[in-house]
């Protein structure tokens, strides 16, 4: 993150909110979200996923896995580990200035993000029509903070006559920084030495690595490394529900290249990571690209893809091109060499990176936020409100749910041998009880794209119905074409042959 990178998280208009609100509430309901240790009243900024959550997550994550790894030849998977040797992040540059600006008001004890609290005070000049006043506010706090002068910053907050939202008063403590890593200790002696981190990032035990995955998988620049796992963050300000979590899941692959190719692979891997937003369903005019203005240490090229969330376009993944920064860092710290030999022009170098980095869980709220739909449906006195997740088939928790009419007459005997048999196949529910609207309704909430229902006609004909969940039509086939008719429906090929170059 790095303070630049991360300036605009925060204003929500009212109405926004409100749809934010519908999202929370349904994914708690319906079991896709819950708040973490909830009995206990929750743990802010930590969340946990329930088991419809979990397989619209374990889909994207596969989704995104299967796009790298099985698409690209040159681009391998590893699963490094979320402790790291410490002097790691001296490398990397997180132990010196992985920070957020912070201060507290004496009154209410709240702690807030400086850089936020000028930022909506902007947001409120925007508001009012005085752009200029908004732009060179912000303009004034980045030069601050470009410069590390945090006293600049609180000056900055008593000019603006910024106040706490909750005391009202102006009564601040100095602006300081506050590193975002979680410590710990490892072993059994608490000494200054035996302090460890949680990983912020996942890219740096794939850069620690770089040398032992290009030998073992015998790789050529350019290739890739990619990694899923947890990564962790003290945010100082945690809201807007799974946005920003102090505990979340990143994807991240490092692409690994000859210097000077960067920019050419940088606006490779910007096209390719938008167009795999757009084939997860995602409608263009959802996604913008957005250039960071300060690039953070590290980078000498940076874009954030970002997503229209109910709060305003945010980022849902960033691209960075890394330069040699952080394997020259650890080759200088560590005293290793972390060099490869380019055979083609007969010279070692340390290879230049481009990244692509995506949070999960940011992902998993784009998917509900751009699903979540509420339709009016019926007349006169019928007329009701209907809502529906339109998650794309290949992504929904649930692929199909295989429902008997009615509870006699032997079709859930025909409709239990149909679920058994196409169970090894696709992530089924089969329901009996209710009436079927009640089960169709159940299925819509959570996204499953299609339920089959067995009816008399079945036990005449041996044919079923096939509900769709948008359009809620219904064609009836054979139960003999059921897996082809389901699987050329649901199938994860259907985006990843979109993705193919
Ligand atoms: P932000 O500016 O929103 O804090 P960042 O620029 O710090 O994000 P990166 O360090 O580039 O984010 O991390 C890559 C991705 O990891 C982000 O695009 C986002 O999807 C995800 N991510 C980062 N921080 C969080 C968080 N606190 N909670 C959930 N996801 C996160």
């Amino acid at each position: 993150m790095f303070i630049f990178a991360a300036m605009t998280d925060n204003i929500t208009r009212p109405e926004e909110n409100v749809q934010l609100k519908k999202i929370i509430a349904h994914a708690k309901e319906y079991g896709f979200v819950y708040p973490s240790s909830e009995i206990y009243d929750g743990l802010q900024a930590v969340y946990d996923y329930g088991p419809y959550g979990v397989e619209l997550k374990n889909n994207i994550k596969d989704l995104w896995w299967q796009s790298m790894t099985q698409l690209h030849q040159n681009i391998v998977g590893l699963d490094a580990a979320i402790f790291m040797h410490p002097l790691t992040w001296k490398a990397s540059g997180h132990i010196d200035s992985f920070s957020d600006p912070m201060i507290d008001n004496k009154d209410s004890k709240k702690r807030y993000r400086a850089d936020v609290l000028i930022e909506e005070k902007a947001a409120v000049y925007e508001q009012q029509g005085d752009l200029d006043k908004s732009k060179n506010l912000l303009k004034e706090m980045g030069q601050l903070l470009e410069k590390e002068n945090l006293k600049g910053v609180n000056e900055l907050i008593i000019r603006e006559n910024i106040v706490c939202p909750v005391s009202g008063t102006a009564n601040w403590t100095d602006v300081r920084q506050f590193n975002l890593m979680f410590s710990t200790q490892i072993g059994s002696v608490s000494e200054e030495t035996n302090t460890i981190y949680l990983r912020p990032e996942t890219a740096q035990g794939i850069f620690v690595n770089f040398l032992n995955v290009q030998k073992t998988a015998r790789l050529k620049i350019p290739f890739g490394i990619a990694q899923i796992g947890k990564a962790f963050r003290n945010e100082i300000v945690a809201r807007q529900f799974i946005f920003r979590m102090r505990e979340f899941e990143q994807m991240e692959m490092q692409f690994f290249i000859r210097p000077g190719e960067e920019i050419k692979w940088y606006e490779h891997w910007k096209a390719k990571r938008l167009r795999w937003h757009k084939a997860m369903g995602i409608p263009e005019h959802k996604l913008r690209f957005h250039d960071h203005d300060k690039l953070a240490h590290y980078a000498n090229a940076a874009v954030d893809i970002e997503f229209d969330f109910p709060f305003g376009f945010k980022e849902v993944e960033g691209i960075h091109s890394r330069t040699d920064f952080d394997l020259g860092n650890h080759q200088e710290l560590s005293r290793k060499k972390l060099q490869y030999y380019d055979n083609d022009i007969n010279e070692s170098y340390v290879p230049y990176v481009v990244e692509t980095s995506a949070g999960a869980d940011r992902l998993f709220l784009m998917i509900l936020a751009n699903a979540y739909r509420e339709e009016e449906v019926g007349e006169g006195e019928n007329r009701k409100i209907r809502a529906f997740l339109k998650i794309h088939p290949a992504l929904t928790p649930i692929k199909a749910a295989i429902f008997p009419l009615v509870k006699k007459d032997g079709l859930p005997e025909v409709a239990k041998k149909i679920f058994d048999d196409l169970k090894p196949d696709f992530n089924l529910i089969y329901e009996d009880s209710q009436s079927i609207g009640k089960r169709y309704t159940r299925q819509d909430l959570i996204g499953t794209p299609y339920c089959v229902a067995i009816d008399h006609q079945t036990l005449a004909d041996q044919s079923v119905t096939i509900r769709d969940r948008d359009t809620m039509d219904q064609v009836r086939v054979n139960i003999g074409e059921l897996r082809n008719e389901i699987e050329k429906r649901v199938s994860i090929r259907n985006i990843l042959k979109e993705l193919i170059d």
